[in-house]
């Protein structure tokens, strides 16, 4: 077994079969957990989010903050298997949705990173729970060190949103990728905020220039093998080839290329009959708009 193969073969039986650091609900409560991923590498839960931190010798590394709540719940999970203090706090994208609730962490003096494109968005779209960068990086790409690990921090340009970072654990070759690929269900909704054409072509290419053994996503399952970028990428090619053929077939209106178009081979996927209709009419619109 080479080397790659071992480490694949640990990480998946750590995943497998470490109990969930800890895990909190009650009534309606959202629900939350800490999955141990790799020695020193963590992906917490809350509700249908999840975000991935690391712990080094120097401090910790979060990733995604989520929301105030959250924030709280993963501070009380950091402290649970870990003295040292946070140090970097990094945004994987502009979105709220992932990025609100620093300010626990914030208070206690860590460092907030992002890609410089997501300053203009945050600029029009404040929010009073969003903690704004002490460091942004231009360009493809920024190494954070901490403690002797790497966190490579890779952008591919606008595809979701304007500034979505691949972060990649350079040693450990985990992936931390949010918002690209939930593994086994079709896109969220009406793909808000995202560019298919660009969606599918920033997952050929994390796939060709990043070297990784596993992927946390940023929803859903707590890891996945490396092939969920291709297999993701195959859903929306898919998805967009369909639409692209009921377009040059003559079909103009939305309804009714949601009336026509089929992804059979993705009936089994989570949210195929509820969201496939909404990814139509996303894919519908780049048609009819260029968009
Ligand atoms: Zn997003």
């Amino acid at each position: 077994m080479t080397k790659r193969l071992l480490w694949l073969a640990l990480a998946v039986a750590l995943t497998a079969s470490l109990p969930t650091v800890a895990a909190a609900a009650t009534g309606d409560a959202p629900t939350f957990d800490t999955t141990k991923v790799a020695e020193g590498v963590y992906t917490f839960r809350w509700n249908q989010h999840r975000n991935m931190f690391v712990v080094t010798e120097a401090g910790v590394i979060v990733t995604d903050p989520l929301n105030p709540p959250a924030a709280r719940a993963l501070a009380d999970e950091i402290r649970k298997v870990t003295d040292q203090p946070v140090r970097y706090v990094v945004y994987s994208h502009q979105h709220w949705d992932h990025t609100l609730g620093g300010a626990v962490f914030k208070e206690a003096g860590a460092k907030f990173i992002s890609h410089e494109r997501c300053l203009p968005h945050w600029e029009r779209r404040p929010h009073p729970d969003l903690v704004l960068p002490d460091l942004t990086f231009n360009g493809p790409g920024y190494d954070l060190e901490l403690g002797g690990r790497t966190l490579e921090l890779r952008y591919f340009g606008p595809n979701h949103g304007d500034c979505l970072i691949a972060m990649r654990l350079a040693d450990e070759r985990i992936l931390f990728l949010v918002d690209f690929a939930s593994p086994g269900a079709v896109g969220f909704r009406i793909l808000p905020d995202y560019d298919p054409v660009e969606l599918i072509r920033s997952l050929r290419e994390i796939e060709e220039r990043l070297d990784f053994d596993l992927v946390i996503p940023g929803h859903l399952a707590p890891t996945a093998p490396p092939d969920l970028l291709a297999t993701e990428r195959g859903y929306y090619e898919a998805l967009m080839k369909a639409v692209g053929e009921a377009w040059e077939a003559g079909v103009r209106e939305p309804e009714e290329m949601v009336r026509q178009v089929r992804l059979p081979e993705y009936e089994s996927w989570k949210g195929y009959a509820d969201w496939l209709p909404l990814n139509i009419e996303r894919a519908w619109a780049y048609y009819h708009m260029g968009w």
